[in-house]
């Protein structure tokens, strides 16, 4: 969500005839669009805040995203932000920029801090993929479940969809003006969209299929209570979606999920697992596992660690429980120690790996198609390789091959899979 959200204020920025440059970098303007679904990606937040403060003493900083919004409700003030911003505001944050930087004197910042920018910097890797390859589509924002631990209801407010027609112009643009072969559709809580125009999710993929350019659709983060046969069928049906349904689960604990507020149990789920897999032969699931919930016992510990293997996610995004102020949860007083919160995360993270390599293992020796991502030249003297191919399938496997001659990222290969790098979560293809 805040990738797209980031993506969207640089577009409009650059539209006004800003120059985009690595976080990291002297900049004029800096943005820190923040997350605050956990304590950690608060505290991580606010660490990047004071560092875009350290990098521009004299730039303009401006604070936003959801951390932003809860600070500015809990009326504290941030001695590192010129602007704070919150969700609800971001929609004018371009023009308060604009004009709030052309009030700004900056002929008397320091050269190095003026653009183009010369100072050396060390910042994350950014391979760009999301650049040039898939496009995030943000369809959908806020959600009314509140679930007892999370904060985003609070951030993001009411469900609201973007209507059809605005999706499917922005997706054209993002396919015929952009270049993008794949999109990614994203929401607060996805599956709500179209609630208000009586439309459906399904009926939002029809339309996007329709768009010749699309090579491929990805959905994000599905929540189990929404999906239902129609969703599961269209998924089917539709060449162009992705096998990869992220499904967020939480705990394979019943009792725990009620504590959750998640109104879904592991009986509801397993037959949403088995309705797709039905469906869809080599279908992918991933999901989120929360742990260390309050009055999380060994029990229910252990259940979460059977569903988990019983069900086969190949990926699991492992997240320990962090109280948001604010949220029922929160005010559960039966917390589990960190120290044994970290140890059942280290597990399901061991766990992880061991059903991606299980998963990865039933495709060697069949043909996959992978989409394209990057061809770099390869230095292995006296071979004639030449170039190494590196794609995902539809079903999210990375897969990494040799080629004699260069393929252009975006394009569509049959690959055949020979063996798995489960250290890397890599497999290794061949084009033969
Ligand atoms: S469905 Fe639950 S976890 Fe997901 S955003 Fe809504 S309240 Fe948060």
């Amino acid at each position: 969500m805040n990738q797209y959200d980031s993506w969207q204020l640089a577009r409009q920025l650059k539209a006004k005839g800003f120059k985009q440059v690595p976080f990291g970098a002297p900049a004029d303007v800096v943005i820190v669009n923040s997350c605050a679904v956990t304590h950690v990606a608060e505290a991580k937040s606010r660490k990047m805040l004071s560092r875009a403060r350290r990098v521009n003493p004299k730039g303009f900083v401006v604070f936003t995203g959801c951390t932003a919004e809860l600070l500015l409700r809990r009326g504290v003030n941030l001695e590192h932000a010129d602007l704070i911003v919150s969700n609800k505001e971001k929609h004018l944050l371009v023009e308060q920029i604009c004009e709030l930087v052309c009030e700004r004197d900056f002929s008397a910042l320091p050269e190095e801090n003026l653009l183009p920018y010369s100072q050396p910097f060390q910042e994350e890797h950014d391979d760009g993929v999301h650049e040039r390859i898939r496009a995030f589509l943000k369809v959908q924002e806020g959600c009314d479940k509140f679930c007892t631990f999370c904060i985003v209801p609070f951030t993001r407010g009411e469900p609201r969809s973007k209507p059809l027609s605005q999706v499917l112009e922005e997706a054209e643009e993002l396919v015929y003006e952009f270049g993008f072969p794949e999109i990614v559709l994203t929401g607060v809580c996805l599956t709500l969209w179209g609630r208000e125009f009586g439309l459906r999710l399904e009926n939002l993929l029809e339309r996007l299929h329709e768009i010749e350019g699309l090579k491929r659709i990805r959905l994000s983060s599905l929540d189990p209570r929404d999906i239902d046969e129609g969703l599961i069928r269209t998924c089917a049906e539709l060449p162009k979606v992705c096998h990869h349904f992220h499904i967020s689960l939480q705990s394979g604990d019943d009792e725990i999920l009620r504590a959750m507020g998640r109104n879904h149990n592991c009986e509801q789920f397993r037959k949403i697992v088995e309705a797709f897999r039905n469906a869809i032969p080599d279908v992918a699931f991933t999901t989120d596992i929360m742990v260390g919930f309050p009055g999380e016992t060994e029990t229910h510990f252990e259940n979460t660690v059977r569903f988990v293997q019983e069900i086969g996610f190949t990926r699991l995004h492992v997240f320990r429980y962090s109280p948001r102020p604010g949220t029922k949860a929160a005010e559960l007083t039966n917390t589990v120690p960190s120290e044994v919160a970290d140890e059942r995360a280290q597990r399901l993270i061991e766990l992880s790996k061991e059903l991606w390599r299980k998963f990865a293992e039933r495709f060697i020796g069949t043909k996959q198609v992978i989409l394209v991502e990057r061809c770099l030249e390869a230095r292995e003297n006296g071979s004639d390789v030449k170039f190494v191919v590196s794609g995902l399938t539809g079903n999210y496997l990375r897969v990494n091959c040799r080629a004699y001659e260069p393929i252009h990222p975006g394009t569509l290969l049959t690959v055949k899979f020979v063996e798995i790098e489960p250290e890397r979560g890599e497999v290794l293809g061949d084009l033969g």
